[in-house]
């Protein structure tokens, strides 16, 4: 088990995800603010799948969010592949897919993984959403409506859609949160199948410690707000990642390590400050 105290991947190259010195405050009523984000340093290389851990309200959506370009750092820069994640996101470079689906109730799942093409003004690739809608086991459902699926296929549907511009970067905040153990255990195995077919510079906000573990490269762990990185669990788990690894003592070792950092050794958590 490798832990790097440090979070330097990517930086000398300057692509993937580059996060430093971020800070965010948020403006409340009367005048009040709160800080989100505390001095935060990420960074990951291109092609790579970081996992985000931490407690409740300790800034892992902030730092999605940064990198959706649906908010923006109060103090430091954050990067993609050397860009602005304004910049990102008009180049369609930016795949995202939250908890809530947030499909279109009145159109089918075809219309819905085509809507990225239309509001960026680009002639529907219909041969690539059909392979997308095979890739996440949607074939007999591509004209149903989203109220005539079940939550993980409408999560399938949702992570399509995120893919089908082919982003460099595809950002997930808890996209199978809301489902049944069994249900996200094999989404999580179709994401990494989707994943390795389709590589991007992956980040994953997640509440699920062996998730993020089977999932990532690396998982970085937060400290409570104001948030910033803790510590950088490498996993050197080789892939493809079965689910059998998830029985071994190398993925225990990892659980262990990423529950102490989140939990403390006597199992309680650390206060926000
Ligand atoms: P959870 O795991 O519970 O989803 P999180 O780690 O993703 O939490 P964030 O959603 O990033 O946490 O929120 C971090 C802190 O910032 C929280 O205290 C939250 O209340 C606050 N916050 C987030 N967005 C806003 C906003 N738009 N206005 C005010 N406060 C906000």
């Amino acid at each position: 088990m490798t832990i790097a105290t440090d979070t330097d991947a990517g930086a000398q190259t300057g692509t993937g995800i580059q996060i430093s010195g971020v800070s965010k405050s948020f403006a409340l009523r009367g005048g009040k603010s709160l800080l989100a984000l505390q001095d935060t340093d990420l960074h990951t290389d291109k092609g790579s799948f970081l996992a985000l851990l931490g407690p409740s309200g300790c800034g892992k959506s902030t730092i999605l969010r940064i990198l959706a370009a649906l908010e923006h750092p109060s103090t430091g820069t954050a990067l993609v592949d050397g860009e602005s994640p304004d910049q990102m996101r008009a180049a369609s470079e930016l795949g995202i897919a939250f908890q809530d689906h947030a499909l279109l109730p009145w159109r089918s799942v075809r219309k819905n993984i085509e809507l990225p093409f239309e509001v960026a003004g680009k002639p529907v690739d219909k041969d690539y959403v059909d392979e997308l809608i095979a890739l996440v086991g949607l074939k007999d459902f591509a004209s149903a409506k989203p109220a005539q699926l079940s939550g993980g296929m409408r999560q399938r549907a949702s992570i399509a859609r995120a893919l089908v511009l082919k982003p460099s970067v595809l950002l997930l905040d808890e996209p199978f949160g809301a489902l049944d153990d069994m249900t996200r255990q094999n989404l999580n195995l179709e994401l990494l199948r989707i994943w390795t077919e389709k590589p991007a510079t992956t980040l994953l906000v997640t509440h699920g410690i062996s998730e993020a573990i089977f999932l990532a490269d690396r998982v970085a762990v937060m400290s409570p707000r104001p948030g910033r990185v803790k510590e950088i669990i490498e996993i050197d788990l080789p892939r493809p990642r079965t689910p059998e690894m998830m029985r071994t003592p190398e993925f225990h070792a990892y659980v262990d390590r990423a529950s102490e950092l989140l939990f403390g050794s006597d199992g309680r958590a650390e206060a926000e400050a």
